[in-house]
């Protein structure tokens, strides 16, 4: 669908008399295009030109779109119960996907707070740290984050993630947090004083294991992160591991936190939980940090909660998405992934456009030379993203950076097919 077509569609003109799109300059974008229908890895436009969804619908869909079998368990879910308050009750649903994430995450996740999205999943484990020395008579005030990080667009997400262009507007709004350097086996010692000199006053270190994904997905060795984290618990510091982006096979493992021998404290879930079709999230933290929030004393409650907190029609996609996750075919499919980014990583290293190529588990990231010039607004963003987009793939690039990331149902074919576009990109552009 070109521009011309888009102008002509009565679905894009009611939108845009209506309808106000995120991360997007309304006076200056191009038409949305409109999607009526998704299937396997394509969705589909009004006039039925197909697109590949390499980049998995921002990061959520793992599965393919409009999955039949979570299809049939949503429908039979809406059937039976839609909604119920979630304090003051429970519902099967909720009890079982608590207890099968347990089962699956790093050992020590003992207890699960929902949410609706990875950036409240942020909130609550933020919320939770500060309470958790609150609770116990010291007041901590600081966080620790990485350079480059983005842990959502709610303020303490924001707070949280590098300040940057997006935050611009809102950084003199934002509690105080120390952005160190990611650890990379050559700065340790500078990262060992930066947190000793905050030790009694940051009440954690939030990061997002391996990949720093907004961030220009900037990738890091899980033994150097280890030091990280483990220097963080000798000076009695709270680690949150934020996997909304990496959890659910993103980079190979089930969780990015398998990499590391050292455990978080608290993590957070969401993007494939429920295999990218209802919005959920998940604060999970171990018993100790449970246990500081038990009190005879009702003002050491945990105070936070949403409307649809434990939505059951998301935790039954979230059950019918971990049934799919761990078939041996996802397991196979995502294996064939990581090994076919793994060759064509290598067919186009040292390409003289690229600045660096990237590949960790499911997600591989290529970095356009640009002379310099590096930022978001680099037009040639736009020329990579239309170039894709008339080729039927959606790979929306972070600056001049492109990667995919696909539903793991994606197949050889498919793949190859991208890998061919790039290649044609990279001699274009
Ligand atoms: C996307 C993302 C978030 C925010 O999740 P939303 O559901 O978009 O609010 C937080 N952390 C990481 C690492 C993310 O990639």
């Amino acid at each position: 669908m070109n521009e011309f077509e888009r102008s002509r569609s009565s679905l894009v003109s009611r939108d845009q008399s209506v309808i106000w799109h995120p991360y997007t300059q309304m006076k200056t974008a191009l038409p949305p295009i409109p999607i009526v229908k998704g299937s396997g890895v394509y969705l589909e436009d009004e006039l039925g030109n197909r697109y590949i969804d390499a980049v998995s619908s921002w990061w959520v869909n793992i599965h393919g779109h409009s999955h039949p079998y979570i299809a049939a368990r949503v429908a039979e879910q809406l059937h039976t119960l839609e909604h119920v308050i979630f304090a003051g009750f429970t519902h099967p649903g909720a009890v079982a996907l608590a207890e099968r994430l347990i089962g699956i995450l790093p050992s020590g996740q003992q207890k699960i707070f929902y949410s609706d999205n990875g950036s409240t999943a942020v909130e609550v484990a933020l919320k939770m740290c500060f309470q958790f020395w609150a609770n116990q008579g010291e007041q901590r005030t600081r966080v620790i984050a990485l350079k480059n990080s983005y842990h959502g667009d709610t303020f303490g997400a924001m707070a949280v993630s590098a300040r940057s262009a997006f935050t611009g507007p809102f950084d003199r709004l934002l509690f105080g947090v120390d952005h160190i350097d990611a650890p990379n086996g050559e700065n340790l010692a500078a990262i060992r004083k930066q947190v000793t000199a905050l030790k009694g006053k940051a009440a954690a270190l939030i990061f997002e294991p391996l990949v720093q994904g907004a961030g220009g997905m900037l990738m890091h060795d899980p033994g150097h992160l280890d030091e990280l984290v483990a220097i963080c618990k000798e000076n009695d510091i709270l680690v949150i591991a934020d996997e909304v982006m990496t959890g659910f096979g993103r980079t190979g493992k089930l969780f990015a936190m398998e990499h590391l021998v050292n455990r978080a404290d608290i993590m957070c879930l969401s993007k494939g939980l429920t295999g990218g079709t209802m919005a959920l999230g998940v604060t999970s933290c171990t018993d100790r940090i449970y246990r500081a929030f038990l009190s005879d004393d009702k003002l050491k409650t945990l105070f936070h909660g949403h409307s649809f907190t434990a939505n059951p029609v998301a935790c039954a996609s979230a059950l019918a998405s971990l049934d799919i996750l761990q078939e041996e075919e996802t397991r196979s499919n995502i294996k064939l992934v990581v090994e076919k980014h793994g060759s064509f990583k290598e067919k186009i290293n040292g390409h003289p456009k690229l600045k660096e190529v990237r590949h960790t588990g499911t997600i591989l990231a290529l970095e356009w030379e640009t002379g310099g010039d590096t930022s978001y607004f680099n037009s040639l963003r736009d020329e990579l993203y239309n170039f894709f987009l008339g080729e039927g793939i959606i790979l929306r690039p972070l600056g001049n950076i492109i990667y995919v990331m696909p539903p793991y149902c994606i197949n050889e074919k498919e793949l190859d097919y991208i890998y061919t576009k790039i290649e044609e990109a990279l001699a274009r552009f």
